[in-house]
């Protein structure tokens, strides 16, 4: 996520922090660099001006020039105004008193609507909410079966019209069902279009005067940058939509769309999604979202995460033996191992964590390669799992046979967990942070 654009400003704040006096000039030139590095991650031009004006004016500041280190307080009035461009405050859903809170889903095809609507059912679920799905788009057979799938694979009900039929009905009979079920909450996946049509318009004005949504979420794709932006304002007009979702922000997307949207349209981010998994979802917290645009970390995003993902009885277990004093070891370097896969790619999760990008670790746990893993740890005899020191050349030529893995592969895994435990260390710091409540207030 902001991967490039974080990197480049990066740059060329680090000359602001290292220099011990400003001056105008200095400021100046150094704000054009800034300005050049939001446009070419496609940050809307005119979202770009605004920006630079208000961190001028605020930097050239008397105060700013004058004080102690004005280079680290550039820094924090740009990440102040990046904040504040991308909102305001924490973004919150309008939950209502008496239950279904209706949420619709809408945007074009192929911006990840229905995926969307699948990570928001099993996030309000990890949050004790009790969701329902409704399938809407009753255009394309795939779509209602897609949404299907999904609520089997998460387990949140569906209810879906028939192919073909009148989604402003079936959006009514699915509050019904809501209702009768005693769901807190109803996530209306709606019909797209490869194109903003007023077809379309028309059908998701229905649909939305059928059930009055207290949120219509907006779904962009931030792959499509300035394009997402223009389609955002395009269903903003049209619905008056309550929030954005923005979804493939894990891709190589150059973050101009996450930084233009709220600019044009005025409505806030309030979800990133990051991967295709059904727990690729994060809160757009834009004081968060900055951080990690400027490489400060986001070990509130990292908590949350690992919260939704963890089983939680393991989780207290694998805490008292990394935090604790239980030891660590192999087995438990399995569990591990397959928690932290939940939760996502390795490297994007070290992203969260302030100053990790100087730790070298290895990138990703390879899904394919768990089993592989799972099959030498299991061939290793208990001994060798609570102390793996002892494991040395004869014991690692039988591993490999009984595991059918070569001997360089037990080599790997054996360094990898010598790594792990230098990364639980580096969790330790986070450790009393685990145990605080997350989610959507
Ligand atoms: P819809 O037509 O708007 O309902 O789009 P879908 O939900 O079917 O998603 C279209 C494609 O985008 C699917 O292949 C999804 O797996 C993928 N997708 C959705 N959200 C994300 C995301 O946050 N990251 C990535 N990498 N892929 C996503």
């Amino acid at each position: 996520m902001f991967e490039e654009l974080s990197d480049k400003l990066d740059g060329v704040l680090s000359r602001f922090r290292q220099r011990g006096v400003l001056t105008e000039p200095m400021i100046r030139e150094g704000l054009r660099e800034v300005r050049r590095v939001l446009l070419e991650a496609d940050v809307n031009f005119k979202v770009t001006r605004d920006f630079l004006g208000r961190v001028q004016e605020r930097a050239l500041g008397e105060s700013v020039v004058k004080s102690v280190s004005p280079g680290q307080q550039i820094v924090k009035i740009v990440h102040d105004e990046l904040a504040a461009l991308l909102g305001e405050g924490r973004p919150t859903i309008k939950w209502v008193s008496s239950p279904p809170t209706i949420l619709m889903v809408v945007g074009l095809q192929g911006s990840g609507k229905t995926t969307t609507s699948a990570k928001l059912a099993r996030r309000f679920a990890a949050e004790g909410r009790t969701p329902m799905l409704a399938a809407c788009d009753l255009q394309r057979p795939a779509a209602i079966e897609q949404l299907q799938t999904l609520g089997r694979q998460i387990d949140v009900p569906v209810h879906a019209g028939t192919f073909g039929g009148d989604p402003v009905a079936t959006a009514k009979a699915a509050v019904d069902a809501a209702r009768a079920q005693g769901c807190s909450v109803l996530i209306v996946d709606t019909a797209g279009r490869l194109q903003i049509d007023e077809t379309l318009m028309d059908e998701l004005r229905r649909v939305r005067d059928g059930v009055q949504p207290q949120e219509i979420l907006f779904v962009a794709d931030a792959m499509t940058g300035q394009e997402a932006v223009r389609i955002a304002e395009g269903f903003d007009q049209a619905l008056d939509i309550s929030g954005v979702v923005l979804t493939k922000m894990d891709g190589d997307a150059r973050g101009g769309a996450a930084l233009s949207i709220r600019g044009v349209t005025g409505k806030p981010i309030k979800f990133v999604g990051v991967g295709e998994g059904v727990d690729d979802l994060d809160s757009a917290d834009p004081e968060r979202m900055a951080g990690r645009i400027l490489q400060m970390g986001d070990v509130v995003g990292l908590v949350e995460r690992a919260q939704r993902t963890m089983d939680m009885a393991e989780q207290e277990k694998l805490q008292e033996k990394v935090l604790g004093k239980g030891r660590f070891t192999l087995e438990d370097f399995l569990t591990a191992m397959r928690q932290i896969q939940r939760m996502g790619p390795l490297d994007q999760l070290l992203k969260l964590i302030p100053g990790a990008k100087k730790l070298k670790i290895p990138g990703n746990i390879d899904p394919k390669r768990m089993k592989h893993v799972e099959a030498i740890i299991l061939s290793m005899t208990p001994e060798e799992r609570e102390n793996p020191k002892i494991i040395k050349g004869s014991r690692r030529a039988r591993i490999a046979r009984g595991s059918g893995r070569p001997v360089s592969e037990i080599n790997r895994l054996l360094k990898q967990f010598t790594e792990m435990q230098k990364f639980m260390k580096q969790m330790k710091g986070l450790g009393g942070l685990m145990g605080k409540g997350g989610g959507m207030p």
